[in-house]
Parts: C-alpha cells; sequence; structure tokens
C-alpha cells in the first residue's frame, strides 16, 4: 500500500489534557484513559490523498480495514498479523458484506452496523479490541483486567469480545433489574471462565461512578492491571473510522461528498465520522442526533455544553448527558491546548457546563448539525420506514433516521444514516411502531433457555473492588 508522506514517521499518541506521556498504539491500546485525566489522540492525523481513496473501491471489507487502519498502528504489529486479527474479527459478523448499505430514498442509504455477535454497532470496534488486547498482553507476557459498567449494549459486546481470551479477565457492572431482558440474557448466558458479571443494587450511574473510582485509584489500578474497553479507548474509535470509508467509497467518494447521520451518545461513533474526514474523506456534513438526552444537540446549535438530567427513553444507549468522547472534538476545536481543555473541564465539574467562543462554534457548525429528535416523532419514523420499505428500523437508527431528513443541508451529496442496532434489542418499541414485534435472529434464537450466571452486590465500591481482586488472576501472577 500507499502511505503519504506524513505517516511514515512513527505516529504518536497525545493526552486531551496536555499533561500525560506521549505513547505508541499499543500502550494507548491498554491504558485506555490517559493518567491526566485525559484521552489519547494521534499526534497528527494521517491523510490519504484523492487517488489514495479512489483505490480503495472494490475493497472487501477486511481488505479496506486494514489499508485504513495500518497507519495508526505502524509498525506495531506486523502487518500480516494484522490482517489476520482484521479477518477473524469481521469473520462472525452474520452478512458477508459486514457493514451493508439499503437504499432507503433518492441518494438516501441505511449502513446496517448490527450484524454482529451482539446486534449492535459496538461490535465493530469490540471484536478488534478484544483480539487486539490478547495478542499485546500475551506478547508482553502480561494479563488485564477489564471492568465496565453497562446500561446495556456496551457490556454485552465488551463481554463478547473478551471471553476465553487468555490474557483477559472481564467484569462488567450493571445496574440490578434495570437493564432489558434480552441485555442481561446477552451478558449473562456467556460462561466463560474469565468472564464475570455483577448486579449492582443501585442505578447505571453508581456502577459507572464505581469503575471511575477504581480507575482513579492508582494503587488498585497497577495492582490489577485494570485496563477498559469503554468508548474512550482509541482503538474503538479508529475501528469505527473504517466504515466510514466504506460507505463513502461505495457511493462515489473522493468525487462525491457524502453527508452521515449518527445516533449519538457518548460521541465515539460519530467521532470516528470526523476522524475519516481528518484523514481526507470528503464529509460534507455530519449529523448529531441525539433523544431528548440532548446535551449534544444544544451544545452545537448553541456552543453551550451544559448537563442536564437524565431522562429514560426507547433508545437507552443513548440516555447521557455527559459524552465521554465530545472531549477529543473540543481538544481540536482549541487547537489542542491541553492547559484550556483541563480549565473547561474543570468547570464542567464545577458549575455543570461551559461555553466555547462563537467563531469556534460557527467553525464547527460547517461540518457538524445537531438535533434532538423526540419519543413521537421516533415511533413515527419507525412506522413510515416500515411503510415505505417494508423494513422496520430501531429507534437508535430512528433517531438518525428522522435528524438527517430535517436538517441535511445538500441535496446532491448521499445520505447515509447509521442503522446501529437490530429491531430484536427493542423489541417494545418496533412492536409499538408497527404492529408486529421483531424476532431475535437465527444465532439468538435460544437466549431465552439458556442458564444464567451473575453475581449480585450492593452499592458499595468496597465491595466490588473485594470482587474483582479474588476473581483477577493478575494478582497471583508476575510482577
Ligand atoms: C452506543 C450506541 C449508540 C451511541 O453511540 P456513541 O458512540 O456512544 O455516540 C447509538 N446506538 C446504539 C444502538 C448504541 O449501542
Amino acid at each position: 500500500m500507499t502511505i503519504s508522506n506524513e505517516t511514515e514517521q512513527i505516529l504518536r499518541y497525545i493526552s486531551t489534557r496536555g499533561d500525560a506521556p506521549a505513547l505508541g498504539f499499543e500502550d494507548v491500546l491498554l491504558t485506555g484513559l490517559a493518567r491526566d485525566g485525559g484521552l489519547y489522540l494521534p499526534e497528527t492525523w494521517p491523510t490519504f490523498s484523492a487517488t489514495e481513496i479512489s483505490a480503495m473501491a472494490g475493497l472487501s471489507y477486511p481488505e479496506l480495514a486494514l489499508r485504513v487502519m495500518t497507519p495508526f498502528v505502524g509498525d506495531e504489529i506486523p502487518e500480516a498479523e494484522f490482517a489476520a486479527l482484521i479477518n477473524e474479527a469481521y469473520s462472525v459478523f452474520d452478512h458477508k458484506a459486514v457493514a451493508p448499505l439499503r437504499q432507503l430514498d433518492h441518494d438516501e442509504w441505511l449502513m446496517e452496523l448490527f450484524h454482529g455477535p451482539t446486534l449492535a454497532f459496538k461490535d465493530f470496534a469490540l471484536q478488534l479490541l478484544g483480539r487486539l488486547l490478547d495478542r499485546t498482553l500475551t506478547n508482553r507476557g502480561a494479563r488485564a483486567t477489564i471492568v465496565g459498567a453497562t446500561s446495556g449494549d456496551t457490556g454485552s459486546a465488551a463481554i463478547e469480545a473478551c471471553r476465553d481470551r487468555d490474557a483477559i479477565d472481564i467484569f462488567i457492572l450493571h445496574p440490578k433489574g434495570r437493564v432489558s431482558e434480552v441485555q442481561r440474557r446477552q451478558m449473562t448466558t456467556v460462561m466463560s471462565a474469565n468472564v464475570h458479571n455483577i448486579a449492582i443494587e443501585g442505578t447505571f450511574d453508581d456502577c459507572q461512578a464505581m469503575v471511575k473510582a477504581m480507575f482513579n485509584n492508582h494503587e488498585f489500578r497497577d495492582e490489577i492491571k485494570l485496563s477498559a474497553v469503554n468508548s474512550i479507548n482509541w482503538a474503538r474509535v479508529m475501528a469505527q473510522i473504517v466504515y466510514y470509508f466504506h460507505a463513502a467509497v461505495a457511493l462515489g467518494s473522493p468525487h462525491r461528498e457524502v453527508t452521515f447521520s449518527v445516533p449519538t451518545g457518548n460521541f465515539g461513533d460519530v467521532f470516528a465520522g470526523y476522524c475519516a474526514r481528518q484523514m481526507g474523506l470528503p464529509i460534507d456534513q455530519l449529523i448529531v442526533a441525539t433523544n431528548r438526552n440532548d446535551i449534544l444537540a444544544r451544545f452545537f446549535q448553541t456552543g453551550s455544553y451544559a448537563k442536564g438530567t437524565v431522562s429514560p427513553t426507547m433508545s437507552p444507549s443513548m440516555d447521557i448527558q455527559v459524552s465521554s468522547n465530545f472531549e477529543r472534538l473540543l481538544f481540536d476545536m482549541e487547537d489542542r491546548d491541553g492547559a484550556r481543555i483541563r480549565a473547561l473541564m474543570g468547570a464542567l465539574d464545577q458549575s455543570g457546563e461551559f461555553d466555547i467562543d462563537a467563531d469556534r462554534l460557527a467553525e464547527s457548525q460547517k461540518l457538524f448539525t445537531g438535533l434532538a429528535i423526540d419519543e413521537e416523532e421516533t415511533l413515527e419514523v419507525i412506522r413510515q420506514i416500515t411503510e415505505t420499505t417494508g423494513v422496520a428500523i430501531d429507534p437508535h437508527s430512528a433517531i438518525g433516521v428522522a435528524a438527517a431528513r430535517r436538517v441535511r443541508r445538500n441535496p446532491a451529496s448521499p445520505l447515509v444514516s447509521l442503522a446501529t442496532a437490530h429491531t430484536a434489542k427493542f423489541p417494545d418499541a418496533v412492536e409499538k411502531a408497527t404492529g408486529v414485534r421483531p424476532e431475535l435472529p437465527a444465532r439468538l434464537a435460544d437466549l431465552m433457555d439458556r442458564p444464567e450466571r451473575y453475581d449480585v452486590l450492593p452499592n458499595d465500591l468496597g465491595a466490588v473492588m473485594a470482587k474483582v481482586r479474588e476473581h483477577a488472576k493478575t494478582t497471583s501472577q508476575e510482577n
């Protein structure tokens, strides 16, 4: 492959808070959150020329993935080995095209990102991440303990990605009785010895606060070799960049500019679209579609980033009020000034909000458009799409389609809405909109009959840390 000049040097990663050591790919992979509380980003964006993008036409998904991600990995993983990991990761998808495009209307498309093992787009990143982590740890003779909190989708995708991997133990905390039965069973029916599900007698926020506290406890963090697979891990963003190239090239890039609409929660998915554009992909507009938990939609309208209270919706994977990956975009918007990011994040912690300058807002609005969609319109769009195409979509995907139809700027630019989950994950909403209850696909058909295994613990950090210590194999091993 050809690599442009810039990427011939070794790519380093720097923290958005400007106060942590620059690292190479494998260290960033293992570290997750930077020690200064920031997120890692490439020091410079690798770029592809128009000729190089043209040459991507016709590649299979794994071939394209190798081409798009190689500049981020450099020579830290030999190319043949990286190609094998990628092939394996995407061979577990049910659809041969991996991320097929379905046409909804003239120049309007749905990119189906739900053909992986847990039926949501998070499999794209996590199937690769689990394999990358296992490989890197094994090469170093090390192990890691993954701890994460989930309100639904992330937990099962992380568990599927890490199950049976020799170098990893994984602990997933979920709020007891507050995730759907399908979502819980997707996690608790995995019987692998290295998988530990913990139901916490508390809310998702309680779970998340405990995970944060464990990460901030440096002694504990080092002792059990704590690692994260949550959406702040750079490798997750990296893997998601690929499907933007995949869709755009299929629809005529680099000769045509493309518009994407992205159902958004933690801003990881749409940020990957921004990365693709920084790498040279001609993206005309990125639509940030939210449900009524609209902190991001408000930000792109007003320049004010202000926390609200989380309100439950039919699209629970987007029910968030602070978007962890947003800090990465902010870093670029603020000219990569780590001190400035520390100040803004400090203000957010203290007063629950910050504002950015009008000129920076105007600049970001050239690419990003934010819009919140309410529950009623979400149902209406599911109904409408079923009526006009014969195919139902899930509430998350519907929010993307609805927002796109309202704020798409350039009708000459093909529109791609990201379909982030399979309808069977959210059967109640889909049935309410269409009158037809979606069925689980074959790979999960017997989910409701499989045995479950999980521990129930009180909302108590000490108890959870003790449980993790007890089962994390790292404690009894090397260094
Ligand atoms: C996680 C998730 C989202 C939100 O993606 P972010 O990267 O957090 O913005 C949207 N839809 C579904 C189904 C998800 O699981």
